[in-house]
């Protein structure tokens, strides 16, 4: 696609980059099908094709109008449309370039301003999340049916890894929500890690990753955010940690990306670098095989539905690891209709755009127990919360499951 930046961009290295980026749209529509928003309305510009030709507009100096703003923000950032690509369109920067130039171009009217910073600083502060969680818990009984469903019930912590200093140590990173929403699943992480010989410890300044306001337009907040991160993970890999790993696979991909979001600032460029190329899922770090020699394999184990998040599959491109690890615990995977089809959880998604939202999820949940599972298993706190205030089923974090299948009497 011929592109040729104007309006203010014209020799910025912004332009270049947009120029780039674009140049291998080749508009033939293939990632269409794809798209869960075009697939709900039918309509070109809620679809990657029409988004990106938005995007084109306001590169080339055309007036970007609250049309434009309309769409983008209607964009979920699963990035299923980059799997289906054959041209390897970055769409995920596409996105990010565009919804930068429109914060710029399309101020927001005051209180949707309001209510996106209010979310960015409730949601990336995990204490005083915790406490309105808590507050929330405890009148929960007596809300309208549809908030009480936003709120789980309050889950009781269980105890994490033995305290044996181990000779292989990771960091472990906490998140912001999940230790409030389901302080079980970093539990359940390191105790499993403790039993293939790897401890885990938590840094001290740990920061939200920055994914929620990068994705709120908060561009600067969400890099300061980042810088601290570094820093932090950054002097536990010099004092000897061998990796960071995340159980939450939205967080873990924003830590992968530090390297190139701070790739300009001379300060951090290199230690950024090095957190990103040390961040791995916790599903990259567990062997199949290790799990296999552990647990005991229950021909019976547990029917488990998978619904893999955007952020593994089409962010960290690492389907199929989860898959592997809670057959190797002894579960049986349901067949799945559309599993590359996002869940319409995306971060704060679910709450700014509730329509698009819970129709996904409708369409989700459909597919996940049209083969009679007994749980749902997923892997980031944003999915699990979303589905699990609509399922009937359990909703668990695969680690939860794999914990249960290792704690079982027999297993080793
Ligand atoms: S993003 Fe890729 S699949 Fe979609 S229209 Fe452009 S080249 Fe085709
Ligand atoms: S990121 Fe997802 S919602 Fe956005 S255009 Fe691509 S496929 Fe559609």
């Amino acid at each position: 696609m011929y592109v040729q930046p104007s309006g203010g961009l014209e020799q910025t290295a912004r332009g270049a980059d947009a120029q780039a980026l674009l140049r291998n749209c080749v508009h033939c529509g293939f990632c269409l099908p794809a798209c869960p928003t075009y697939r709900i309305t039918g309509n070109e510009l809620d679809s990657p094709r029409g988004r990106i030709y938005l995007i084109k507009q306001m590169v080339e100096g055309t007036a970007a109008t609250a049309t434009t703003r309309f769409h983008l923000d209607r964009c979920l950032t699963c990035r299923a449309c980059e799997s289906a690509c054959p041209s390897g369109v970055e769409y995920g920067r596409l996105i990010d370039l565009g919804r930068e130039l429109v914060e710029e171009r399309v101020p927001r009217p005051l209180t949707e301003r309001a209510v996106r910073r209010g979310l960015t600083a409730i949601l990336s502060r995990p204490r005083l999340f915790g406490v309105l969680l808590r507050a929330g818990q405890a009148v929960r009984p007596w809300l309208p049916a549809s908030l009480q469903s936003r709120i789980p019930a309050r889950q009781a912590a269980r105890l994490g890894a033995s305290t044996t200093r181990r000779a292989r140590r990771v960091v472990l990173l906490e998140g912001c929500v999940q230790p409030g929403l389901r302080p079980g699943i970093n539990g359940a992480a390191a105790r499993v890690l403790d039993r293939l010989g790897i401890g885990v410890e938590r840094v001290a300044g740990e920061q939200c990753c920055g994914a929620l306001g990068h994705h709120l337009g908060h561009a600067q907040r969400a890099l300061e955010q980042a810088r601290r991160n570094v820093e932090a993970c950054g002097a536990a890999l010099d004092a000897g940690a061998e990796g960071i790993v995340s159980t939450a696979s939205a967080c873990g991909l924003m830590v992968k990306d530090y390297g190139r979001l701070l790739a300009d600032d001379p300060a951090f460029a290199a230690r950024a670098r090095r957190v990103s190329e040390a961040t791995r899922d916790l599903a990259e770090i567990l062997e199949p095989a290790e799990l296999r020699r552990t647990a005991v394999t229950r021909s019976s184990g547990p029917r488990v539905a998978w619904q893999a998040p955007c952020t593994l599959q089409h962010g960290q491109r690492i389907g199929g690891r989860v898959e592997a690890l809670l057959e190797a615990a002894g579960c049986t995977l349901t067949p799945t209709r559309e599993p590359k089809l996002c869940c319409g959880s995306a971060g704060t998604y679910s709450l700014l755009q509730p329509e698009l939202s819970h129709e996904l999820r409708r369409r989700k949940l459909a597919a996940l127990l049209e083969a009679d599972p007994q749980m749902i298993a997923t892997a980031n706190i944003g999915c699990l919360e979303h589905l699990r205030a609509a399922s009937p089923l359990p909703v668990r974090h695969w680690i939860e499951i794999v914990a249960d299948a290792l704690e079982q009497p027999g297993s080793g």
